[in-house]
């Protein structure tokens, strides 16, 4: 089988499954993991835990109803005997597994019902002259109905067929110390005899060093070619001078911190720029990105564009209206609030302001970016937890802002292009310019999850990452205890004092991860209890799946100071803002995520009062649960927290696809091989600059795949 042509179908389809497309991906496919069929081991000196290859004669056999029909096998070798059981089995298994027969099996063993036993372990018929494996056995990620057998033959076949070339100069190997490509790709689809699966387990071997470099280089060079694509991408060049700005710092009842004035002027340089500014604003919980979202806002707004400012909760997304509002109105500014809670007509309203330019700035939530919804020049879209969008989402905020015939002359003449082209292009052939006029909005996206350097260095490097590294003045650090769940009553008492001496407290409802409905039905239930148990107390409760009109009306009860005690899921876990409230209480803490306990602890500790935050767990905790409890408890610092979990936990976990907007990488591990991201960063940038050839075959080796993420 040499041409893709001879794969069926149905095996095509298996194989795009594991994202293999074309026959330079099987390459890339590499194993999970290796079995060692090398030698056999003696039955007498096997142990639980173990994977091993035995050999012996099957001495019973029979099929067992306990509780389930299962083939259990007993087989003995000369020391010693071992059981094998399978609850799904063929016939032709059970004749294969008869009494009598000479078999060898591999699988991990364990302790079971009978003694010592595999399950569903690899059989096969042996004689006393069927061979060993030379080498390791590799094991392929795979699919069902995809044999190891199948994959292993046609990776075979393309390691025979393709070109296995290296895309690196040797230079370049020689400085960062690399095997080189081909050696390392075949070594770790077929490791020669001298190889021990220790030695690749850990993914330390210079073979899986070099595969990881190249992943994490692919990854940096089409970062950097995304970047440089952006250079050439036309936008606005907002160069207005801060005199709204100006004003509206006077007027607040604080000065900025340092470190919003440093972001403010990252962000105020790339809006004067004619290409579009991709920035993410980072900043811990509190540390006050939104007045500096505000005065990027006015930058806009000053140089006659429009923004749209797009939250990803209703609620969050009306505090910043409400917010903005205060802050802009004095200046003679009125946004404009659309979201799908709006009745039709107000929906139409708000669509016909934002695409007349009547008004300047809009605020929602995702709303704002649907089909319908024009925007007559909008300069600047702001995007507030943008972790919490997906990367469509983005995208289409971005293509909002694309004129495409009818551009304005004045939008065209006003602007100082940096590409000659253009301007040269409309000049000579008015007709053709046209597309070339299409603009895009320049981006600001704002994140409260702390992401570890190391982390933004691989996740973010197509973005222009902001830091407000301090939080404002004056704030006094929530209190964290770990409360066992047997000590709740004495929860309760600390609520009910707090709430009876005017102050104001959350109860955040257990997470129910796998369903929705217990979820709510959690949440109602909390409610019932607590209502139940403070009888002198006003409780509320805000829940996901409240109808927008009623959340906003609770919360603005709560902030009012109406209601004493709020009962919520974690739907308050972005942005809400209610100064009063000093205590929260997070009901099995345990099952939450850091970032997200994190997130939540930021509620509180926004007033002056001494606020604390009582995280009531379920005994007994396991192992890594304690130890992530540990963290939260002992620091305030959103960064420290994430870097924490990003070891304990790994990336993956941290930052799904979704939330980053980038895939997920396959072989390395941000946290384990920082070094190599390391690397791979200079050795991006070296190549570009001297190799250029050798950047686009690298990138084809590896990318070929994954156009969408080049371009998002
Ligand atoms: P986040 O970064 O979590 O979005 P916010 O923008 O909501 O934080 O700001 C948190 C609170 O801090 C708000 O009430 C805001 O008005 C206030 N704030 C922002 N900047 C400062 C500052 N420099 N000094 C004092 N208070 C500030
Ligand atoms: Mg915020």
């Amino acid at each position: 089988m040499t041409s893709p042509a001879k794969i069926p179908p149905a095996t095509l389809a298996k194989l795009a499954k594991l994202g293999i497309h074309h026959r330079a991906d099987l390459l890339l496919h590499l194993p999970l993991r290796y079995e060692d069929e090398t030698h056999l081991t003696p039955i007498d000196t096997v142990q639980a835990g173990e994977t091993v290859q035995v050999q012996g004669i099957v001495t019973h056999s029979e099929v067992a109803f306990r509780p389930r029909r299962t083939l259990v096998c007993r087989m003995e070798d000369d020391g010693g005997e071992l059981y094998l059981r399978f609850l799904n089995f063929y016939p032709s298994q059970q004749k294969q597994l008869a009494v009598g027969k000479q078999i060898r099996a591999v699988g991990e063993v364990r302790m079971g019902y009978y003694g010592l036993e595999m399950v569903h372990p690899k059989c096969r018929a042996v004689d006393e002259q069927t061979p060993l494996q030379q080498s390791l056995t590799p094991v392929y990620p795979t699919t069902a109905g995809l044999s190891q057998t199948i994959l292993r033959k046609l990776i075979n076949n393309a390691l025979e067929a393709l070109p296995l070339s290296d895309t690196l100069p040797q230079a370049l190997l020689d400085k960062f110390e690399l095997a080189n490509f081909s050696d390392s790709i075949r070594l770790l689809h077929n490791p020669t005899p001298d190889i021990s699966a220790s030695a690749l387990e850990g993914r330390s071997h210079t073979a899986w060093r070099r595969i990881k470099f190249d992943e994490l280089l692919a990854q940096q060079l089409s970062m950097r070619v995304h970047h440089r694509e952006r250079g050439k991408r036309l936008a606005p060049a907002l160069s207005a001078h801060g005199k709204l700005a100006g004003q509206l710092t006077e007027a607040l009842p604080f000065a900025l911190t340092r470190a919003q004035q440093r972001t403010y002027a990252e962000i105020s340089h790339d809006l004067a720029q004619p290409h579009p500014m991709q920035r993410l604003l980072l900043g811990d919980v509190g540390s006050g990105k939104t007045i500096v979202a505000a005065l990027a806002a006015l930058q806009a707004i000053e140089s006659g564009y429009q923004v749209a400012l797009m939250a990803p909760t209703e609620i969050l997304a009306e505090q910043h209206y409400l917010k903005l509002r205060d802050w802009l109105e004095p200046l003679g500014i009125a946004p404009v609030w659309l979201s799908g809670s709006l009745k039709k007509k107000g929906k139409q309203l708000a669509s016909e302001k934002i695409a007349s330019g009547e008004t300047l700035l809009a605020i929602g939530t995702h709303a704002l970016f649907q089909g319908s919804v024009e925007f007559h020049k909008l300069g600047l879209a702001i995007v507030d937890e943008q972790h919490k969008f997906g990367v469509q989402q983005r995208l289409a905020l971005r293509n909002k802002g694309k004129v495409e015939k009818s551009v304005r002359p004045e939008f065209v003449e006003g602007q100082v292009f940096a590409e000659g082209v253009v301007r040269q292009a409309h000049h000579e052939r008015p007709e053709e310019s046209i597309e070339f006029k299409s603009h895009e909005p320049h981006q600001l996206m704002m994140s409260a999850t702390p992401i570890p350097r190391t982390l933004a260095m691989s996740y973010y490097a197509d973005l222009d990452v902001s830091v407000i590294d301090e939080l404002p003045p004056g704030r006094t650090p929530v209190v964290t205890k770990l409360v066992g769940d047997a000590r709740r009553d004495e929860v309760f008492e600390r609520v009910r004092a707090a709430c009876l001496a005017g102050q104001q407290a959350y109860w955040v409802c257990p997470l129910i991860d796998e369903s929705e409905t217990l979820q709510l039905q959690t949440a109602l239930e909390t409610f019932e209890i607590l209502t139940q148990t403070f009888t002198e107390l006003r409780v509320g409760l805000v829940h996901g799946k409240l109808d927008n009109a009623e959340k906003a009306r609770v919360m603005a009860a709560f902030k009012a100071g109406e209601l004493q005690l709020l009962v919520a899921t974690t739907v308050i876990e972005v942005g809400v803002d209610v100064p009063n409230a000093s205590l929260m209480v997070i009901d099995h803490a345990e099952r939450m995520g850091l970032a997200q306990l994190h997130q939540l602890r930021g509620r509180v500790g926004r007033g002056a009062a001494q606020s604390m935050c009582v995280l009531l767990y379920q005994q007994p905790l396991s192992e890594l649960a304690r130890a992530r409890l540990k963290i939260i408890y002992e620091s305030n610092d959103g960064f420290a927290i994430a870097q924490q979990d990003l070891q304990l936990r790994g990336p993956g976990e941290l930052l799904g696809a979704r939330q980053s907007g980038v895939a997920m990488l396959r072989f390395a591990d941000i946290g384990a091989d920082e070094d190599l991201l390391v690397y791979a960063r200079q050795a991006a940038d070296e190549l570009l600059r001297d190799f250029p050839e050798a950047a686009q075959a690298h990138l084809l080796r590896w990318m070929a795949n994954k156009q969408d993420y080049m371009h998002v």
